[in-house]
C-alpha cells in the first residue's frame, strides 16, 4: 500500500481526532504546509527544518564572520553577532540582562559538566542532592561531590520534596518549579542552596521564564538541538550574574584571562562570566546559525504556547489509542510509564514512554520492537534513555539488579532487551512542534498491525512435544567458556528474522529449530521457491 493510499485510510481516525482536538492542534491550519514545505525530509520528534538552512547559508556567503577572538573588522562583525544571539537567549527565557548571563557550552552536558568544576565546593561540607528521575549527565555530578568529601549525596524522590516546572526526560513528568522557592528557604546565613535546573528536555516544547528571579533556579542547562534540531554540539549554561564572586575558575585557557605570567603560578582572569568560563573559541557559526533557528521559530510558529497546545493534544489521543489497545483475553498491551491521563501540560510533556506485553504476559524486548519499527520507517527511541533512576521508578529495575546483570554481562546499549525475565529498556515516543496526526495514526497502525493480538494463536513456547530446547548466554562447552549470543529464526526462508529473545528458551527439533525456514514462497510462475539469491 503506497504512503498516500493509507493516509486516505486513516480519515476515520483523524476525524475523531479532530472533533475534540482541532481547537490545539495544527497551528491554525498551516501544520500541513509547515510539514511539506519545511520538513520534507521527515519522519518523528525535533528536527531541522529546511529554511533555516537557506537563510543560515545567505547569511555567511554575504558576510564575512572571522574568529571573535581579534580585532578586525571580521572578528567585530562576529562579536556583535554573538551577543546579539546571548540577549535573544535571555529574552526567550525572560531572564533579565543584569541577572542572568549566558555561557555557551558544547551541549546540555557539557554546561552541568562546568557548574560541577566551576562550584565552589567546601571540602567536607557541601552536600549533593539530585532528583532520583535525573539523567545520567546529572548524576555524574555527585563525582564532583564525592571528590570534595561530601558528608551527604543524596538522591531525592517527589515524595521527599513534595516541593516553576520541569521534565523528566524519560516520561515526560513535569515537576513543579515551586520546589526552587521551597528549597531556598532552608537557606541561612552560613549556608546556601544553590540550585541547578536541567531544562534540556523541557524547553523542546514549553517555555521557561526566569522573571521571577528569587524563585527561579541558578543555573539552567539547555540543549539547542533539542530546541530547534540544529544547530547541534551547542548548548547554554543561564547563570545568575551575582554568582560570580563565588565561582572558582580553575582550568583556563584561551581568551579568558587579563594576564598572565608563563613562568610563576599567576594570573588574571577576566571578570565577564561568559569571558572567564568560554574556554576556547567559541562555536561561533553555530551560534549564528541560532539565531536563524530563533528567527524560523518565531515566523512559523509564532509563540511557544502554540507549540504547547499542539503536542498536547496530540499526546493526549496517542496515550487513550495506547491505553485502549487489549489482547483477544482483555489483556492491556501497553504497561505506561506515567500516572498522568496526558491532558494538562503542566505535569506531563509531549512523551509516552512504554513498555508492551504479549497475550501470555511476557515482554514484548524493546529491541524487537524498535527494529521492526524501523524497518517500517518509523523512528522511535528505546533503550534506559540514560536515566537509571527512572528504569528503578517505573520498571522496578534496581540497583542491585543493574549490577548483577552487568556482572552477568549486561552492558547498556547492547542487544539483551529482557535480562532475567524482565525488560533492560522501555519505548519512547517524542513528539516535536513538526509532528503532525498523520505521524501518529501511522505508529498506531503498526503498533496495532504487530502487536495486539486479536486471536488466539497456538504459543509456540508452549510446545511441549520436544526433546532440547536451548536459549541464548548458555554455556554450551563448560571448558571453553563459550557463551551463545544470540539466536535468530527464519520462518519463512529469505525473508527477515525474529530474535528469540534472551529469556526464552527455544525448541530443538530434528531438523534443528522450531519453526526454522518452515514456510516458503513460491513462484505462481515457476513454481519454484523464491530467494534472495539470484
Ligand atoms: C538530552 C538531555 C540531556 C543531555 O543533553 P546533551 O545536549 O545531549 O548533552 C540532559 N538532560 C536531559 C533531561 C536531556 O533530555
Amino acid at each position: 500500500m503506497s504512503f498516500s493510499q493509507k493516509i486516505k485510510n486513516f480519515e476515520i481516525e483523524k476525524n475523531e481526532f479532530l472533533r475534540e482536538f482541532s481547537n490545539q492542534y495544527g497551528y491554525n491550519g498551516k501544520i500541513d504546509i509547515i510539514r511539506e514545505n519545511e520538513y520534507p525530509h521527515l519522519k518523528g520528534s525535533t528536527i531541522y527544518p529546511k529554511s533555516v538552512f537557506t537563510s543560515f547559508t545567505k547569511d555567511l556567503t554575504n558576510n564575512l564572520y572571522g574568529n571573535p577572538h581579534s580585532r578586525n573588522p571580521s572578528a567585530q562583525n562576529t562579536s556583535k553577532r554573538v551577543d546579539q544571539v546571548r540577549a535573544r537567549i535571555l529574552k526567550h527565557f525572560n531572564a533579565k540582562p543584569e541577572e542572568y548571563q549566558v555561557i555557551f557550552t558544547q551541549n546540555a552536558t557539557a554546561a552541568i559538566k562546568l557548574v560541577g568544576e566551576i562550584f565552589p565546593w567546601s571540602i567536607g561540607k557541601s552536600n549533593f542532592k539530585y532528583l532520583r528521575e535525573s539523567h545520567n549527565s546529572l548524576i555524574g555530578l555527585r563525582n564532583f561531590a564525592k571528590e570534595s568529601n561530601s558528608p551527604n549525596i543524596q538522591v531525592v524522590t517527589e515524595d521527599d520534596l513534595n516541593i516553576l516546572f520541569t521534565q523528566c526526560n524519560f516520561s515526560g513528568q513535569r515537576f513543579p518549579l515551586s520546589w526552587i522557592s521551597q528549597i531556598k528557604k532552608f537557606n541561612t546565613e552560613k549556608s546556601k542552596f544553590l540550585v541547578l535546573l536541567d531544562s534540556a528536555a523541557y524547553s523542546s516544547t514549553s517555555l521557561l521564564s526566569l522573571i521571577d528571579k528569587d524563585n527561579s533556579p541558578d543555573f539552567v542547562v539547555l540543549s539547542f538541538y533539542k530546541m530547534f534540531g540544529f544547530p547541534t554540539g551547542l548548548g547554554a549554561l543561564i547563570i545568575k550574574s551575582e554568582l560570580n564572586s563565588i565561582l572558582k575558575k580553575r582550568y583556563f585557557g584561551g581568551g579568558t584571562i587579563n594576564a598572565i605570567s608563563y613562568d610563576k603560578p599567576w594570573q588574571e582572569f577576566k571578570k565577564d562570566l561568559s569571558e572567564r568560563y568560554e574556554d576556547g573559541t567559541l562555536n561561533f557559526l553555530d551560534i549564528i546559525a541560532l539565531d536563524h533557528s530563533f528567527n524560523f521559530m518565531k515566523e512559523i510558529y509564532m509563540d511557544y504556547k502554540f507549540i504547547t497546545k499542539h503536542v498536547t493534544s496530540l499526546i493526549k489521543f496517542l496515550y487513550i489509542k495506547m491505553k485502549s489497545y487489549q489482547h483477544w483475553n482483555g489483556k492491556s498491551v501497553c504497561i505506561i510509564h506515567s500516572n498522568n491521563d496526558f491532558s494538562n501540560n503542566k505535569i506531563q510533556g509531549p512523551i509516552f514512554n512504554f513498555n508492551a506485553r504479549r497475550s501470555d504476559g511476557s515482554w514484548i524486548g524493546f529491541i524487537e520492537l524498535e527494529k521492526l519499527a524501523s524497518v517500517n520507517g518509523i523512528h522511535i527511541g528505546a533503550g534506559t534513555h540514560c536515566n537509571p533512576g527512572c528504569m528503578a521508578k517505573w520498571v522496578n529495575l534496581s540497583s542491585d539488579e543493574i549490577i548483577k546483570n552487568f556482572k552477568n554481562g549486561k552492558l547498556c546499549g547492547d542487544d539483551n532487551d529482557i535480562f532475567d525475565s524482565k525488560p533492560t529498556g522501555t519505548i519512547r515516543i517524542s513528539l516535536g512542534a513538526m509532528t503532525t496526526i498523520e505521524d501518529i495514526l501511522i505508529w498506531l497502525d503498526f503498533f496495532k498491525t504487530y502487536f495486539v493480538e486479536t486471536n488466539k494463536v497456538a504459543n509456540i513456547m508452549e510446545t511441549n512435544n520436544v526433546a532440547n530446547n536451548i536459549r541464548t548466554t548458555e554455556i554450551i562447552n563448560n571448558n571453553s567458556h563459550i557463551t551463545l549470543k544470540r539466536l535468530i529464526l527464519y520462518p519463512i526462508k529469505s525473508c527477515h528474522g525474529f530474535t528469540i529473545p534472551s529469556s526464552i528458551s527455544w525448541p530443538i527439533i530434528n531438523q534443528g529449530l522450531l519453526h526454522d525456514r518452515e514456510w516458503m514462497l513460491i513462484s505462481i510462475e515457476t513454481g519454484r521457491a523464491l530467494s534472495q539469491k539470484l
